[in-house]
């Protein structure tokens, strides 16, 4: 991979590279675009990276299907799919770690403890393998992105890192690769994240903008879902994830749920003037 990449960099070419799980869906593709727009070069990892998954979280049940991956990325003119197996990423005696310690403690950083070590940790070693000029993140995955920021810039990666919108279903789920976890009522019932978020949009819209009311309203329309036990709802500032008591200017709406043992996430920036 460091060499190709050397390759590419000695002929003036940009590298952008999108760091993915596989099971690839529209929103890992509409990543792709945002890389073809700002590079020549588009390499996209899968990597089911154990580190940032718990004890007793779902990386046995994460699903997998790379032969039509392989497929997709071809047909969307993906230069490189980097395929690094566990050994490669973490051989005998691995022992170091890179971890943000702020913006990781609230939202999923909460009950997933070790989880935002893990994705830096494996964020860290893709850009050294892949040494990408630009490398595009989620929205979905909004502590991430705002991790993975951080970290580049408090240990000066010469890396751009940018964000992408969700991308979502029609009828408003986030795209997720464990979606394909959700059994058909669970299915149905997974939308009712995306109402509560839009429930929310259409309070401050009208004018509210206290914190207690706005998660009061995503709460209630969650606990009309027998399927759905909430993790946590958390307003906070947007830069900082810390909690907020109002929106002012703007805030991050953002919720994790449980159906079953599948674990959604989504969020939604709220603003004064939307
Ligand atoms: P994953 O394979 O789930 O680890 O995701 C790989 C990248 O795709 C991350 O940067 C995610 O934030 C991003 N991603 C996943 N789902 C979506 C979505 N629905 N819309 C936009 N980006 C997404």
């Amino acid at each position: 991979m460091q060499s190709w990449s050397d390759r590419m960099r000695s002929l003036g070419q940009r590298i952008g590279l999108v760091p993915t799980m596989g099971y690839l869906h529209e929103g890992h593709l509409s990543l792709v675009e945002v890389v073809r727009r700002r590079a020549d070069r588009c390499v996209v990892s899968i990597f089911v990276n154990p580190l940032q998954f718990g004890a007793n979280e779902d990386l046995d049940h994460y699903p997998r299907d790379l032969s039509r991956d392989t497929a997709l990325l071809r047909e969307a003119g993906v230069d490189v799919l980097y395929l690094p197996s566990p050994l490669t990423m973490y051989p005998q005696g691995f022992q170091s770690e890179v971890s943000v310690t702020q913006v990781t403690r609230g939202m999923c950083g909460r009950s997933r403890p070790t989880h935002f070590r893990g994705v830096t940790t494996v964020v860290t070693k893709l850009f050294n393998a892949v040494k990408p000029h630009v490398a595009v993140f989620g929205e979905k995955d909004f502590q991430q992105l705002v991790t993975i920021k951080r970290m580049a810039a408090d240990l000066d990666f010469d890396i751009e890192i940018l964000g992408a919108p969700i991308a979502r279903e029609a009828d408003g789920l986030a795209m997720s690769s464990r979606n394909a976890n959700l059994s058909p009522a669970e299915r149905r019932a997974a939308t009712c994240l995306f109402e509560a978020l839009t429930g929310a949009r259409a309070a401050v819209r009208n004018g509210e903008r206290s914190a207690t009311a706005i998660l009061d309203i995503v709460r209630t329309r969650l606990a009309h879902e027998a399927l759905a036990r909430i993790d946590y709802v958390e307003l906070t500032d947007p830069v900082t994830l810390e909690p907020v008591s109002a929106v002012d200017p703007s805030a991050l709406l953002a919720l994790a749920v449980f159906f079953g043992n599948t674990r959604l996430i989504d969020n939604t920036v709220l603003k004064r003037t939307q």
